[in-house]
């Protein structure tokens, strides 16, 4: 509906000859950038920090400075967005300034990383360092699973470091994070679920 978090190529096609606006100042924002100006009237990179040139790789703001309908919008954070059935306006905030600014915009790239909120599982359910819930082969070290793995088996595709307990999609490391990837992993889930089961 207007709001994306990356941007595919299926996307290309909202945006041409519109307005848009890419949030965040990473490599990858700067590659999206860079892609969706092939399509769009304009394209406004915005930022809460003062610029590029502490996060972003120097060739992709030599090409985003070369590109003309790229500008780049520092001090800048959206406040709302508005549509009925697809976005119309966001309203954006100058964050030093306080002051408001409404924009027609087709879409929206949101280009902010993301974090996963795990803290809560303990210790038991293994993650990598930023959170993400470890599965299957990504708990094994030498091909070996952890100490505290209980069982003779490995831990199952999408089975955590405690048997029984499965993880699918955005929580999970190394995955898609996609809705498509969140469907299978979550079928999937179900049918290890079931084995096991069978297997107790
Ligand atoms: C702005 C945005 C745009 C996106 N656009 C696209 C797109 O165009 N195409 C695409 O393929 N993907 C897109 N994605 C990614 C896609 O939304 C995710 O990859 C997908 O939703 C992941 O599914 P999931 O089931 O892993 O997680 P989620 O969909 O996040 O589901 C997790 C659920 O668990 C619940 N939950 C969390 N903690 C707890 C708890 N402690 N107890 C109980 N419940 C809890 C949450 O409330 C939530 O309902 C987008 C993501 C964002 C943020």
């Amino acid at each position: 509906m207007g709001v994306f978090y990356g941007a595919a190529t299926t996307e290309a096609g909202v945006c041409k000859d519109r307005d848009v606006i890419v949030i965040g100042g990473g490599n990858s924002a700067g590659q999206g950038a860079v892609f969706l100006a092939g399509y769009a009237r304009s394209v406004t990179v915005m930022v809460r920090g003062e610029g590029l040139a502490a996060t972003m790789s120097r060739y992709l703001i030599d090409r985003i400075e070369a590109m003309a309908n790229i500008n780049v919008l520092p001090f800048h954070q959206v406040e709302s967005a508005t549509g009925s059935d697809h976005l119309e306006t966001v309203t954006l905030r100058n964050v030093k300034t306080g002051e408001s600014d409404v924009r027609e915009v087709a879409a929206v790239f949101i280009f902010i990383g993301a974090e996963p909120r795990t803290e809560w599982l303990g210790d038991d359910i293994a993650r990598d360092h930023h959170g993400f819930v470890l599965t299957g082969r990504d708990l094994l070290s030498d091909g070996r699973a952890p100490a505290s793995w209980p069982l003779e088996r490995d831990p199952l595709l999408l089975e955590t470091g405690v048997p029984g307990v499965f993880a699918a999609d955005d929580v999970r490391h190394g995955s898609m994070k996609r809705v498509a990837a969140a469907v299978g992993e979550g079928s999937m889930a179900v049918s290890f679920v079931h084995q096991y089961l069978a297997d107790l």
